[in-house]
Parts: C-alpha cells; structure tokens; sequence
C-alpha cells in the first residue's frame, strides 16, 4: 500500500517468537530460569564472544560494564560527542566524568586523533561508539588504550552483526567490553534488554554479581564458611539488573533470525545506496568501507539543507505527510544542559556539530520491502524540491 506509515525503525516478530514467549510463561520460571543462560550462550555463539552477561537494557549494560571496570570518582572516561545521552551518563553513574570527544563530520565515528589529545593524567576509560552500526577503528582505539593504559568499553548497540577486518563486534579482541541493546528498534528484541560481552572471566563473573545485588554465593568466593545452601554475601554494591526468562525466551527465538534480518538491512541500505546516487544534496552518513561490514542499525543521510532553501523541520514535516518518519540521531552530548551546568563547552566539538546538522535517519528495518525504499527516495526527492 503506497500510504503505509513507514517508520524510521521497528521490530519484526512472528508466530513462533510468540509461541517462544508463551512456552516460557507456561514454564516454572518467568525470570533467572534457564533460558537466561541458553541466550546469553546464544548470544556467544552470534557473536563469537567468551561470556555473555544479560541484563535489562543496554544502560544497564554500560553502568555495569563502568561498574566492574573500577571506574569512579576523579576518573575521567572518553566518549564521543555525538551519541546517545546513555554513553555518557553511565561515567556519571559511577562518579567518573565523560570527557567528550569530537567525531568526523560524515561518520559521525569517534575521532581517535582528537582522543589522544584529550587523555589526561585522570583518563581511565573510552567509550567507542559504533555509530549507525558501522565499526569504529578498533585497532587505532586498541593502540591508544595500550599507550596510556585505558579500559575500552565498546558501545556496540547499533552494531550487533558487525564485522571489522579480523572482528566481529562483541568478541572483544581490541576491548575489554562490549555492550549491546534489544530495544524494539535494535536489530533483535527482547523488549527492553541489553547484554555485556567479554573476554576475560574475572569481568565476567563481577558483571554477574553486580547485576544481582552484589551477592555471591559461589562457595570459592565466600569469605565465611558456608553454614547451609541459603548462605550468601554480599561482597560490592550491586542493583537488580536482570533480565527475565520471558525475555530471554524472546531473544533467543529472535537471535535465530538476525543473520536474515542482517541481510535483509543490508540489502534494502545497498538500496537506498544506489537510489541516492543521482539525488543531489543527498549523501549516505555510512557508506561501508572494503574490510568493515556495517550491521546498518539506522540508515542515515547528510542532507545539505541550504541548497535546498528548506529547513530540516520543513523536509522533516513534508515526508511525514507523504507517510515518511525518520529521525535525528543525535544531538550533541555537550549541548545538553545537564553537561553544559557541569562544564562542557557546546561550541567544541565542530565535527559532531556539522553531523548534527545534515543528518536525518531515513526509514530502515527489516519488514521493509524494496518498493518501501523508492517511496522514501522518491518522497525525499519531491519534498526536496
Ligand atoms: C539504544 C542505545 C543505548 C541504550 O540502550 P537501552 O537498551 O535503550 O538502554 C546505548 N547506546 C546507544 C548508542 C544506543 O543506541
């Protein structure tokens, strides 16, 4: 139907995901049953990880991952100006301060180079973003985390599927972490949801503790003698972060799905690739590159809104009334009141500033048909003039 609302993203579930959530409800254990664990070895599986941590969305997952990585007060964490307010708020959740960074004015990929030049003698951390779903240069973050001794955390939610040279995102080869969100607009869904992927056990089993209360129960590691089977401690401050067997039910029956729906976004973006082409003022933010494949979370453009004598609220508003939704992903962090009342300066980031100020993320999921992206080029062209 050529007046289907198209909007920027949205889940794709079927029959058999929801018979997956009903055997669960009809099973002993609606959270922390066994199905938590299957889809976290699912999730290793898919990605090549060594441990998968579950928990209740992908904030969760960066508050923990900053949690167990030590980080707190007085430590400073790099993050790229543009992303969303959650790569930067979890430093904030330990205590540590995000120290933002600028990105390339047409990835939008945190600028390494301008990274180096913001570590100081209280950098900690950074915080890669795989904007869009391509990857970041893992390889050049890897070797500056090495020259000043930095935990990498991976913000790999856009990014579940990607693949960098010899990587794929989440088996942490070039990170300590890396965290992933099943929000319904993400590339599978458990509602809300995240994960934390790693390689190193000991990080594994601290994400474990503290996504429940921060209790041990594993004999080895009690510091008491253990006087029967309900004895537990509780060693670090932890929080209920869980994720249910309802959800893990429904992110294992999507995760058998993801290569399709990864296939399909990449054919739909090479698409949107080849119709852009011949439109002028209309320039893909994310052209994969010969050795990185993008996991095409979102399909975003740079529009050069001046040649076209339209602002984008006005393109925006006319592709809504032709049944086109799309978004901007993302404001500046630095802009952000809460950031500018602690310091930030809004004006110094002038590549995340001219992203910001093309950008628009067209319709992209995996329910769309191809005749779903002529009709966004071609509505693009119309209300472009
Ligand atoms: C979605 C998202 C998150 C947070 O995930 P939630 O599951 O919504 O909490 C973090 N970072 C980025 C870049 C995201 O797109």
């Amino acid at each position: 139907m050529a007046n289907d609302i198209l909007p920027y993203g949205r889940q794709w579930i079927d029959e058999d995901d929801i018979a997956a959530v009903v055997a669960a409800l009809r099973s002993d254990y609606l959270t922390t049953g066994p199905t938590v664990a299957r889809f976290e070895a699912a999730l290793c599986d898919a990605l090549g990880a060594d441990h998968a941590v579950a928990v209740c969305n992908g904030t969760a997952a960066l508050h923990a991952a900053c949690a167990v990585a030590g980080l707190g007060p007085g430590d400073e964490v790099l993050v790229p100006a543009l992303t969303f307010l959650a790569t930067a708020n979890c430093a904030r959740y330990v205590g540590a301060e995000p120290v933002f960074v600028d990105v390339d004015p047409r990835s939008g990929l945190i600028d390494v180079e301008h990274a180096a030049r913001m570590v100081g003698p209280q950098t900690r951390a950074i915080i890669p973003v795989h904007l869009n779903g391509r990857p970041v240069d893992l390889p050049a973050v890897r070797a500056l985390a090495d020259q000043h001794d930095l935990i990498v955390i991976e913000d790999a939610a856009h990014a579940l599927g990607a693949r960098a040279g010899d990587t794929r995102i989440g088996d942490c080869r070039y990170s300590d972490m890396a965290i992933f969100s099943f929000h319904p607009v993400k590339h599978v869904t458990t509602g809300e949801g995240g994960a934390i992927t790693t390689a190193k056990p000991k990080l594994a089993a601290a994400l474990e503790v503290f996504r429940s209360h921060g209790m041990v129960r594993d004999p080895e590691q009690l510091r008491g003698a253990s006087p029967g089977p309900w004895y537990y401690e509780q060693h670090t401050l932890g929080y209920n972060y869980r994720l249910t067997d309802l959800q893990c039910a429904l992110g294992l029956s999507q995760l058998t799905k993801l290569d399709r729906f990864l296939a399909r976004r990449r054919a739909l973006a090479a698409r949107y690739d080849q119709l852009l082409a011949t439109l002028a003022g209309v320039e893909p933010a994310a052209i994969g590159t010969a050795d990185t494949l993008s996991a095409y979370h979102l399909y975003a453009v740079h529009v050069d809104f001046q040649a076209s004598d339209r602002t984008r609220a006005q393109v925006v508003a006319g592709l809504r009334e032709l049944g086109v939704l799309t978004q901007v992903h993302y404001i500046p962090v630095p802009t952000q009141p809460y950031y500018v009342d602690r310091g930030a300066d809004p004006l110094a980031y002038p590549g995340a500033t001219a992203y910001y100020e093309s950008i628009l993320s067209l319709p992209l999921f995996p329910a769309m048909r191809d005749e779903d992206v002529d009709r966004v080029v071609a509505a693009l062209a119309q209300v472009l003039g």
